[in-house]
């Protein structure tokens, strides 16, 4: 199953990809974790991203697409993904259609819809475990031990561009770039729209349902073809 989570920052997109990975058994693939990683390695890559990432702009379509098309190229992909903060751009969406152009491209893209002023509340409190990733906020995800993970005891951090002014700016970038593909995918027949207000569980809910059967079908139809 190949799926594309779409949504504004802070929309929840990571935290419902990471409950649909263990569901539906393919990886999820966020490309701000293969940017942010590339950042802390240091790679050349990363060095250039990470000056458009401090202000809350999108990275250059070329960057992104060489980390993803690296990605998506592993092993554990070939059964599927679910994208996460990818494609962001038009350039972007084109060019992954046409990485899989041979055995059609996506079964479906979820989008999130969150109002700006929980947008705020959501970013304002997102804390990440230094360590493993694992994701919490502050009011509504509290750890159990304050600034360490639940999971692996690791350092919670907040993340230098989820500061006020950079959220708004990438809100702007948000509805200037990425809004459009709502459009796209809505003309290609993909689009789901589902309400991300609620508990994550109850948003994974409406996904899962969404989804139904009827996703599953086109992806085992597709291997048949
Ligand atoms: P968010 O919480 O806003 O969804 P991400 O972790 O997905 O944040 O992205 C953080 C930053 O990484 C973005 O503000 C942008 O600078 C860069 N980035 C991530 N994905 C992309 C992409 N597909 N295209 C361009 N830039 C990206
Ligand atoms: P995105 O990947 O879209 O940027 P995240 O999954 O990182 O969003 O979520 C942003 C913040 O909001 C995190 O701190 C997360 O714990 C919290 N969050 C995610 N989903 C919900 C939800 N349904 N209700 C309340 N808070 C949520
Ligand atoms: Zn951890």
């Amino acid at each position: 199953m190949r799926l594309v989570m779409l949504g504004p920052p802070g929309a929840g997109k990571g935290t419902q990809a990471r409950m649909l990975q263990e569901r539906l058994g393919v990886p999820q693939i966020a490309s701000g974790d293969l940017l942010r990683a590339a950042v802390q390695d240091r790679t050349q890559l990363g060095i250039e991203a990470k000056r458009y990432m401090d202000r809350g702009a999108l990275v250059p379509d070329d960057l992104v697409l060489k980390l993803i098309e690296e990605r998506l190229r592993k092993p554990d992909a070939t059964a599927g993904f679910i994208l996460d903060g990818f494609p962001r751009t038009r350039e972007q969406a084109e060019a992954l259609a046409a990485m899989y152009k041979r055995n059609g491209a996506l079964d479906r893209v979820i989008a999130l819809n969150v109002p700006d002023e929980e947008i705020i509340k959501r970013i304002s409190g997102r804390r990440t475990c230094r360590n493993c990733g694992a994701m919490y906020h502050l009011v509504f995800d509290p750890p159990m031990n304050q600034n360490h993970c639940n999971q692996c005891n690791g350092e919670l951090y907040q993340r230098e561009d989820d500061s006020e002014d950079t959220v708004r700016m990438r809100l702007q970038v948000y509805a200037a770039a990425t809004r459009p593909l709502l459009e796209y995918y809505e003309r290609q027949g993909l689009l789901v729209q589902v309400d991300g207000i609620g508990r994550p569980e109850e948003v994974s809910a409406r996904i899962l349902k969404q989804l139904g059967v009827d996703a599953l079908n086109s992806a085992k139809a597709r291997t048949k073809a």
